[in-house]
């Protein structure tokens, strides 16, 4: 048997919130399926006039809800499993908190590092021109993820606006900058969720006053979740980053951390093992495990089963995206350990880009406050949401709740649409678009965009 996929372990998921909602079987095959996958080839000239051709993708995972909505990855792993099982993803997270979006995800296997900017700005304007004729904001909206960010947004943003014909389309894209009609309230949207998220856990338990928390990751995700814990009066007794684990008990001074590891753009230059103020004579990660509350901010599958069994936290929040191997998430359950899963609680960004589109489709700027007052609701409506799902179905843990909760939204409004027949499994594939180092006089040619 070949390894698993990250789509097979959706279709795991999607098997189990099947047979508790006795799901139509019409509706279950297609949600198995993607809506649509776009794939194509953009072929770049690079900087010294060679060319290099990079594989990329979009996919539509289901459109019942809305519009889909979804990050575009830069990354050497992109494949079309993981972009199918990220838009996938998507549909759930956007039906958990009830945004009138379906899931949507793309992405480019590249090492964006190794380019320079133009050829950066070269890449993404292939990649619009490769999909073009099927996003817009009451298409598909693609948003930052792992290796994009402002800039990458701004360069769709254009490109997307010279192909429709001038027309501005603020909307079409989401996790632009400030300036181009991005939202305020945005960078630390992700990490405030996990916040709101560990609050509503909180309460939940019956929590009240400092706790000690432990962060394993400490990039953007990590960073602020951590300051924003911090600012709550709570103590962060252990990082770590790739470099490894520190700890102190009596917990970190997280302004002289942050200063030491990051300059002054923000850009991280040191490792946390080599910030010099933390007490050496401890077992950090021993000290991580004890935290009251344990939050994964890095990446997939880094608490395994040894590490499930050793945790003495009160709850995990799962800032990060599947930090659970499946045999730690059994462990965990059957140690009655609650996680509060990453589709809800990491899903701050996904409610701030909704918040983002309205403003773009209203050519409105909301104020930081009324975005997070906003995110803030959300978040503690679809903790309860999942909460009273875990009861009624009598489920183990919030993560199957969260599954069962948005399969259950999804199906809902596919049964109210009918037309099974169509609209499921389709894949497009685009000739190569090749983009050249003088853009101006290259220029792409109006594409008329086909209905979705
Ligand atoms: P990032 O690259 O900024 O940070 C990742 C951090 O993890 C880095 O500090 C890295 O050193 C650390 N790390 C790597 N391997 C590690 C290991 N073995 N042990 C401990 N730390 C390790 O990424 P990010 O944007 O903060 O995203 C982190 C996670 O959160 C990802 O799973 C991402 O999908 C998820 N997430 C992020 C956002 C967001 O807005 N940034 C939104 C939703 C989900």
């Amino acid at each position: 048997m070949g390894k698993r996929t990250a789509f097979d372990k959706y279709l795991a998921q999607l098997e189990k919130a099947a047979k508790v909602l006795d799901l139509d079987p019409r509706i279950y095959a297609r949600l198995q399926v993607q809506a649509r996958l776009v794939r194509g080839t953009v072929r770049i000239e690079m900087d010294d006039g060679s060319f290099k051709e990079f594989p990329v993708y979009r996919c539509q995972h289901n459109h019942a809800r809305g519009p889909t909505q979804g990050g575009t990855r830069f990354d050497l792993a992109v494949c079309e499993s993981e972009i199918k099982f990220l838009a996938a993803m998507m549909t759930m997270k956007n039906a958990i908190d009830d945004i009138m979006h379906g899931g949507g995800k793309g992405g480019i296997r590249v090492d964006k590092f190794a380019l320079s900017m133009g050829e950066r700005e070269r890449l993404c304007r292939g990649y619009i021109r490769t999909i073009a004729p099927w996003i817009g904001p009451r298409v598909d909206g693609p948003a930052p993820d792992v290796g994009t960010g402002a800039q990458e947004m701004a360069w769709f943003l254009d490109e997307y606006e010279r192909i429709i014909g001038g027309e501005h389309c603020f909307a079409a894209f989401t996790g632009k900058p400030v300036v181009l009609g991005g939202s305020l309230g945005r960078s630390d949207a992700t990490a405030l969720g996990a916040v709101y998220a560990t609050e509503a856990m909180m309460n939940k338990l019956g929590l009240k006053g400092q706790q000690t928390v432990a962060i394993q990751g400490f990039g953007n995700a990590g960073d602020f979740y951590a300051k924003l814990m911090k600012d709550r009066g709570h103590t962060i007794i252990s990082v770590s980053d790739r470099s490894g684990t520190i700890s102190d008990p009596s917990g970190f001074d997280l302004y002289d951390l942050h200063n030491f590891c990051h300059d002054e753009s923000g850009k991280k230059i040191r490792k946390v093992t080599e910030y010099p103020r933390w007490d050496r004579s401890i077992d950090p990660l021993r000290v991580a495990l004890s935290a009251d509350i344990f939050a994964p901010a890095a990446f997939e599958d880094l608490i395994d089963a040894h590490m499930a069994r050793e945790l003495q936290s009160k709850f995990i929040v799962e800032l990060a995206n599947g930090p659970c191997t499946e045999e730690a998430d059994e462990i965990l359950a059957g140690r009655g350990i609650p996680v509060i899963p990453d589709i809800y609680a990491s899903g701050g960004g996904v409610r701030v880009s909704a918040a983002e589109k309205i403003q773009g489709l209203e050519n409105q700027k909301w104020p930081a406050n009324r975005v997070h007052t906003w995110l803030k609701d959300q978040m503690f409506k679809a903790f309860d949401d999942l909460k009273k799902t875990k009861e009624r179905y009598q489920l183990r843990s919030l993560r199957e709740a969260a599954m069962v909760f948005a399969v259950g939204a999804v199906a809902e409004a596919m049964a109210w649409r009918g037309g099974f027949e169509y609209k499921y499994g389709e894949t497009i594939d685009v000739p190569t678009v090749t983009v050249y180092k003088d853009l101006s006089s290259k220029g792409p040619k109006l594409v008329h965009r086909k209905s979705a």
